[in-house]
């Protein structure tokens, strides 16, 4: 079993990598973002409360997104887990390392996902997905072969999120390298860290990760 983190700024490609590891491997993936925004669909107390946090761009509590955490990890995966979005603090990175601890379970690889900022802005103000699959797009490297439809599964409830626009993209972005780049080096030095160019070939991102997994 190996549990792994994926590492990187908004629109590294963190949440396509993670779909095809659970594809390709069985691994199971937990991103606190699709759990947050799970949480708003859904109309829950918490999800009504960290909706225009999330809107705006900014991290949501620590306590918030260890509590989601905790929850999954009391069911540990066969295939692994794929933390995807967390830890994204230094103390939400601490607790995670307890948290394993506890339940029995390891930390395997941090995989840092580089990617350049002008980069960024370009992939994350075009992605949209679909609302039913999960599968991602965009609308100039990776349309739908069908306008308004989904490749893989034909669904027509494509949808884009809330904070993907040039203004939360900003805040997202200064959120990371205030709160969550640190983790680089926190995991550097516990000897845990990996990097890949997450500007590559889709296939070659996979494959680089490929790589990390099968030598941890
Ligand atoms: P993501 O889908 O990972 O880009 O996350 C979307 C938004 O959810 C972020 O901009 C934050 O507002 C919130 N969020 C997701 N994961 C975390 C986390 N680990 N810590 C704090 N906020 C988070």
């Amino acid at each position: 079993m190996t549990n792994i983190i994926l590492l990187g700024p908004p629109g590294a490609g963190k949440g396509t990598q993670a779909k095809r590891l659970v594809d390709e491997r069985g691994m199971v993936q937990l991103s606190t973002g699709d759990m947050l925004r799970e949480a708003q669909t859904s109309g829950t107390e918490m999800g009504k409360r960290v909706a225009e946090v999330m809107n705006r761009g900014d991290l949501v509590t620590d306590e918030i997104v260890i509590g989601l955490i905790r929850e999954k990890l009391d069911n540990p995966s066969g295939g692994g887990f794929i933390f995807d979005g967390f830890p994204r603090t230094l103390k939400q990175a601490d607790a995670l390392g307890a948290l394993l601890a506890q339940t029995g379970q390891s930390l395997d690889a941090v995989i840092e996902m580089q990617v350049d900022d002008a980069a960024l802005v370009a992939r994350i103000t075009g992605r949209f997905t679909c609302g039913n699959c999960g599968e991602v797009y965009h609308d100039v490297t990776r349309p739908t072969k069908v306008a308004g439809t989904c490749d893989v599964c034909g669904s027509t409830k494509l949808k884009r999120r809330a904070d993907d626009n040039e203004e939360s993209l900003k805040t997202r972005l200064m959120e990371y390298y205030k709160k969550t780049s640190p983790l680089i080096g926190y995991y550097y030095a516990k000897g845990q860290l990996s990097t890949v160019d997450g500007l590559a070939e889709m296939d070659e991102v996979a494959g680089a990760i490929a790589k990390v997994l099968d030598k941890s």
